[in-house]
């Protein structure tokens, strides 16, 4: 289902004034496409995202309660800007996100001056919830999630235009239940985005200039497992690859359980689809995976990888390592290690584990000493290093197709003659290359695909000329 943002009856109408949100995002992705539907659904009552908390007539704080001590952060940050309410007397102060989620009307009893608390499943009503709060009907706090069957997808209409890549989500919440993890709890019961309206976002983003799609959700290679007669995931994909003017196509994130042979049938043969692939594994021993309530095995993961590898052999595959999870052994731990020197993964995300109050995990005895976590963490970021540098010391001297997103954060390197410019090539690695001033570079170069022999290598890109 999808949900029409309409006007509420306050909507300020013709010519008057505009009012002005500023959100404050914290955490993933998924938090990222929130704060752009939230822009999105305030859009028809006259709101104008703004970058200055000082001018803002709403603030919300999009959380994240997937990162250590996100509520004391959220806390703080509410501590530093309520002040701004002594200036402004119509100045509404929210929370939205998972914090907001997990914590509901608590949060309003906490903070005083907290007018309102909204989880995800509610960024639709959001407009009817300001309503109430500004006619005087109180602080509300509303976190119910929508049921499988009533929950609205807000159809995304593009929200930065000149962007080359956009995200496209394309379901939301998680019925995998990790037992470290509390994403269930704040995302709720997976959804899948009906395959017409992700075809048909896809559509209107490329009308508007974007090139490249990743397709977004907590486990998208499960798309489609909750609805009857929905696509799964593979034949999505194949629906999103047809889409006219589309160049390229990812997605994130995925669960090993649900990584099929179809799907990995996909690469090689979708045109669009980059060799990139996110494979969360989490650690090398089955014991832990067991314990972390992740059904597959490490045997199964490689099987998944050799198949990957054997379709394509350039395939950059990433990944999420977390160390220090209750009860692993030094011997557990050199398992992780075994396996990323295995894989040789081009990225990955490596954590400490700690608790999440609520989870599974937050129950077991957290045994592995914090310095200890320390060690093992430094050890995962030392071993992948030296893999990534090597990875990459393998480019120079050759030629990759780099979709241009534009000026580099360091334009003016180029050159007292050349701007530099920066794109990713299929494998989502960073290249920048100079073009000559006086070649219209911004308009010409910006969303096209570029030919570029790669002649330096740096610590996380790569530098290139024109080929
Ligand atoms: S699959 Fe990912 S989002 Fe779902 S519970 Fe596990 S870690 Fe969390």
């Amino acid at each position: 289902m999808s949900a029409v943002v309409e006007e509420p009856e306050n909507a300020p109408v013709g010519g008057g004034p505009d009012r002005f949100v500023y959100v404050q995002t914290f955490g993933c992705q998924m938090n990222v496409v929130d704060t752009d539907r939230i822009f999105q659904v305030l859009a028809p009552l006259r709101y104008q995202p703004t970058d200055d908390p000082s001018r803002a007539d709403l603030i919300l704080l999009n959380t994240c309660s997937v990162r250590e001590k996100a509520e004391q952060k959220m806390l703080s940050e509410l501590g530093r800007l309520a002040p701004l309410k002594d200036f402004n007397d119509d100045l509404v102060l929210g929370v939205a996100g998972c914090v907001a989620q997990q914590e509901g009307a608590r949060l309003l009893d906490k903070v005083p001056y907290l007018d309102l608390v909204m989880g995800p499943d509610n960024i639709a009503q959001l407009p009817g919830i300001l309503e109430r709060v500004r006619a005087g009907g109180g602080r509300v706090a509303e976190t119910t999630f929508a049921g499988r069957k009533d929950y609205e997808f807000i159809e995304a209409v593009p929200q930065s235009p000149g962007k080359v890549s956009e995200f496209v989500t394309i379901m939301k919440g998680c019925d995998k239940v990790c037992t470290f993890c509390i994403v269930p709890f704040t995302r709720g019961r997976e959804v899948s985005k009906p395959a017409e309206l992700v075809v048909r976002e896809v559509e209107t983003l490329v009308a508007s200039g974007v090139r490249e799609v990743t397709l977004l959700g907590q486990n998208v290679n499960s798309y489609g497992k909750d609805r009857e007669r929905q696509p799964h995931f593979a034949e999505l994909l194949r629906a999103v690859d047809a889409v006219p003017g589309l160049e390229r196509l990812r997605f994130t994130t995925s669960h090993p359980t649900d990584c099929t042979d179809e799907l990995i049938d996909c690469f090689g043969e979708l045109r669009t689809l980059c060799e990139a692939f996110h494979l969360p594994v989490q650690c090398g021993s089955d014991r832990v995976l067991q314990a972390m309530r992740r059904p597959y095995t490490v045997e199964h993961y490689l099987g998944r990888v050799a198949r990957l590898r054997s379709r394509v052999p350039d395939m950059a595959l990433t990944t999420d390592i977390m160390v220090g999870f209750p009860g692993e052994t030094e011997a557990e731990f050199e398992a992780t290690l075994a396996l990323l020197a295995e894989v040789r993964y081009s990225s990955i995300f490596a954590f400490k584990y700690s608790a999440r109050p609520g989870t599974r995990a937050a129950s077991m005895p957290d045994d592995v000493p914090e310095a200890e976590k320390q060690r093992r963490l430094r050890e995962v970021q030392r071993l992948q290093d030296g893999i990534y540098d090597a990875m990459l010391a393998d480019h120079h001297d050759k030629t990759f197709e780099v979709l241009v997103e534009g000026p580099s954060r360091n334009a003016a390197r180029g050159g007292p003659d050349a701007l530099q410019l920066m794109g990713r090539t299929r494998q989502n690695i960073v290249v920048n290359f100079p073009v000559p001033v006086g070649d219209l570079w911004s308009r010409r170069w910006i969303g096209k695909l570029a030919p570029v022999r790669v002649d330096r290598v740096h610590s996380h890109s790569l530098h290139g000329q024109l080929a």
